[in-house]
């Protein structure tokens, strides 16, 4: 089954107006692409964003983050339908960071995405290993474990509008990247497990991999059959770096 490339990237805490605006100028240099291109701004810059992109169709506005409730008194929090007001379409849940860093439980990442869902946005939700889970050779438990946990709460059924992001923690932010191997073989295992629920959902489900991508290493990534594209935060920042990665992924 022929799955459309995504090359999502999240640029974390990072920006101001000005270079926010930069960057955005020189993404819009991008040729025409068979991947879709998303990006993930800070919340403060989507409108800005979102209005930037708007005359030209070729980049996808995504939030790196919302609440699990509807709306109400959650001080400092942002609701799934404000994300859709600013026309945002992905969102990321559950980045590594929020569940090592703000305690996000799987319990919390699930219900996250069933908000999102309702709310209409396609959720990427991100699971992986540290390097203590990976050297006990819980590797394959631990994605599981994160996929279940949405699956239970929200059913397979809603797997065909979600993405998966597979970044194992070691490789986020620290130049050590998965080998492309490495990666196909996790992918291979969450398709596996979700076919065991769902053929046509785990055939549809776009599985994208994070951590540390560049230019250099991502045309050998894209040539896996389970890699549909990638999750790019640093090398995200450079407007000629990430187009490169576009490049590779079609
Ligand atoms: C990420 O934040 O999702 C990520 C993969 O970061 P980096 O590319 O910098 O490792």
């Amino acid at each position: 089954m022929i799955r459309q490339k995504i090359v999502a990237g999240n640029w974390k805490m990072n920006g101001s107006k000005a270079s926010i605006s930069d960057l955005v100028n020189g993404l819009l240099e991008i040729s025409e692409s068979s991947a879709e291109v998303v990006v993930t701004p800070p919340f403060p810059f989507l409108s800005q964003v979102a209005e930037m992109i708007a005359p030209r169709n070729e980049l996808v506005l995504a939030a790196q983050n919302l609440s699990q409730y509807e709306k109400g008194a959650y001080t400092g929090e942002v609701s799934a339908a404000m994300l859709t007001d600013f026309k945002v379409t992905y969102v990321l849940v559950g980045h590594s960071e929020r569940r090592s860093l703000y305690g996000e439980t799987d319990d919390v990442v699930a219900e996250k995405v069933k908000v999102a869902l309702s709310a209409g946005l396609k959720p990427i939700l991100c699971i992986g290993e540290t390097l203590e889970e990976r050297e006990a050779e819980q590797t394959l438990l631990v994605c599981e474990r994160q996929v279940a946990a949405v699956i239970d709460l929200v059913g397979i059924q809603a797997f065909a509008n979600i993405v998966i992001a597979y970044e194992p923690v070691w490789a986020i932010g620290t130049g050590l990247s998965a080998s492309a191997q490495q990666a196909q073989d996790v992918h291979q295992a969450i398709r596996a497990n979700l076919a065991s629920l769902s053929t046509p959902v785990s055939e549809k489900v776009q599985i994208l991999y994070g951590g540390s991508v560049k230019a250099s290493t991502s045309a050998e990534l894209f040539t896996m059959p389970d890699v549909d594209g990638a999750l790019v935060g640093g090398a995200s920042l450079d407007a000629k770096e990430f187009l490169d990665i576009v490049k590779a992924a079609g």
